[in-house]
């Protein structure tokens, strides 16, 4: 039987739960385990899909096609767990779930409660995730301790525990260790206040993870022990790493965290190896170059609106042993100040995905730039339609070309609503949504980039290439070079004569890992590194 890890988190949010999540699942691998690992988000939303980047930051699309919360990305780039819509509940979905059981009659005439209804039906999906030969199943509960709305999911794990068996069950409560800078000490109030909300609840931590910006000293460690009913080893540091998220493990790897968590799980695994992941972060500490590529999106002042764009770009510089400078560029800049003086300096640009007019015709400007100057341009699902319209507008002199959906009523529809989602009012997951095989032709440069004919790529879009233009855009150099296996659907364009101009409907950066970076940014960085001369 699977052991199980829930990992809560107290005192603040944004602690970095899900990359301690990741990282502890990384551990575990390298010793020869294999572990399952899946997020609980106490929000109402059914999903994050229907959420804003203000609100959300990226929402994280998985294989089998659910929108997700990000911190499923630090766990496909961290470990090989497989990550389904099974990874992610929310209390929306486990109350959508109850309440249509309940209007099936499921429950027999019972009074549907909190508990055990709701409780039960988390339970639930604990094991949902923990497929056969699972050895160890990770589950990250959202929020922080305390909050009103984290409650079920914290009385659903606690009953987990007293079923499973303590030996099988490991609580790691995640909190902040802040320094006063005015009385120059550690503070360790606010951790022992969460744990003991925790234990109120009747959780009983087994592990301290303590994130702070100054080393705990043998004595701070001892106090928290004492405080919290740990001993000293059971108490871990996870100090702000120098320069990159990848350390986190060795952080852990340094206080022997994946021994304890063997040893207290009783777990059979072997001895620990982590060589290529050291490799991987040689790599990042002794880059032979620098290269600057520009990101220009609308919600480019927030870091986690392209959180696995960001990965990916560092890991495209990894397989390159390159470091890659990101240069956040806004799309309404470009517009007020112009492309030329904008990207100046860079070595490549990348157009994300996104939704809504605002920011366009920054971005279309932008990639026109990248397309007259020969600057490498990678454009990602909104930044593929935005490469057709500039092209539409710009080269085929098609005025006023648009997506149908910045323009209903534009004379050039190059991008244009795909014909199954007309009729479709429903927002919440009904785009047209994960995994879907793309043909590449040969002789592309996404082919040489791929290696093979045939891939399999992850969509969130309800908007594509509008096939009436197909040739027109063909004759001027501007290929389709990548299909759906019918035939019908565009997935990936590029441009004759440039050296990278490569654009996908597909999102590859939630395929890539910094161990493996994904074919297209690893080309895309090579690109970017020529330029750079
Ligand atoms: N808004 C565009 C569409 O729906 C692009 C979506 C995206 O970039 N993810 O097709």
């Amino acid at each position: 039987m699977a052991k199980h890890i829930f990992v809560t988190g107290g005192v603040v949010s944004s602690l970095g739960k899900g990359l301690t999540s990741a990282a502890i699942g990384m551990l575990l691998e390298a010793r020869g385990l294999k572990v399952s690992i899946q997020k609980f988000d106490p929000y109402i939303n059914v999903d994050p899909g229907t959420m804003n980047p203000y609100q959300h930051g990226e929402v994280y699309v998985t294989e089998d096609g659910a929108e997700t919360d990000l911190d499923l990305g630090h766990y496909e780039r961290f470990t090989d767990a497989e990550i389904t819509r099974d990874s992610n509940f929310t209390t929306g979905r486990i109350y959508n779930s109850v309440i249509s059981k309940e209007r099936q009659g499921e429950y027999l005439g019972q009074t549907v409660q909190v508990v055990p209804h709701i409780t039960n039906e988390i339970k639930a999906a604990v094991q949902r995730v923990v497929r056969p030969g699972v050895d160890v199943a990770i589950t990250e509960i959202g929020g922080t301790v305390g909050d009103i709305e984290g409650l079920p999911f914290l009385e659903a794990i606690r009953q987990f525990g007293l079923e499973r068996g303590r030996e099988n069950v490991l609580f790691i409560h995640l909190t902040l260790v802040p320094y006063l800078r005015a009385s120059g000490e550690i503070k360790t109030k606010p951790t022992q206040h969460s744990v003991g909300t925790l234990r109120q609840i009747g959780i009983v931590p087994d592990v301290l993870i303590c994130r702070t910006e100054r080393p705990l000293e043998d004595h701070v460690r001892a106090k928290i022990g004492l405080f919290c009913n740990l001993s000293a080893d059971c108490v871990i540091e996870e100090k702000d790493v120098d320069f990159s998220i990848y350390e986190v493990p060795l952080v852990f790897v340094q206080q022997k965290m994946d021994d304890l968590i063997v040893r207290r799980l009783g777990l059979q695994g072997g001895p620990r190896n982590i060589e290529r992941w050291d490799r991987m972060l040689d790599v990042l500490r002794r880059p032979k170059a620098t290269v600057d590529i520009g990101i220009c999106g609308k919600y480019i002042e927030l870091n986690d609106a392209y959180k696995s764009i960001f990965e990916s770009l560092t890991h495209g510089g990894i397989a390159h042993g390159v470091k890659v400078n990101l240069r956040k560029v806004a799309a309404d800049d470009v517009t007020n100040r112009g492309a030329a003086e904008v990207l100046k300096g860079l070595h490549g640009l990348l157009v994300p995905g996104g939704f809504g007019m605002r920011g366009i015709e920054g971005k279309v400007e932008a990639i026109r730039h990248a397309r007259t100057s020969g600057l490498p341009f990678f454009g990602i699902c909104l930044g593929m339609q935005c490469a057709t319209i500039e092209f539409a507008r710009n080269v085929l002199g098609l005025k006023d070309a648009n997506s149908t959906e910045f323009d209903p009523n534009t004379p050039y529809a190059v991008i244009d609503l795909m014909e199954s989602q007309s009729g479709v009012k429903q927002k919440g997951g009904t785009m047209r949504l994960g995994a879907y095989e793309c043909r590449l032709s040969s002789g592309s440069r996404a082919r040489n980039a791929y290696g093979r004919d045939a891939v399999v790529e992850r969509h969130r879009h309800r908007f594509e290439f509008n096939n009436e233009f197909r040739e027109r855009f063909a004759a001027k150099g501007f290929r389709c070079s990548g299909l759906s296996p019918d035939g019908r659907l565009v997935e990936i364009v590029e441009l004759d004569g440039h050296p990278w101009f490569v654009a996908t409907q597909f999102h590859p950066e939630f395929k890539s890992k910094p161990t493996a970076a994904h074919p297209l940014f690893s080309g895309f960085i090579g690109a970017a590194l020529g330029q750079r001369g």
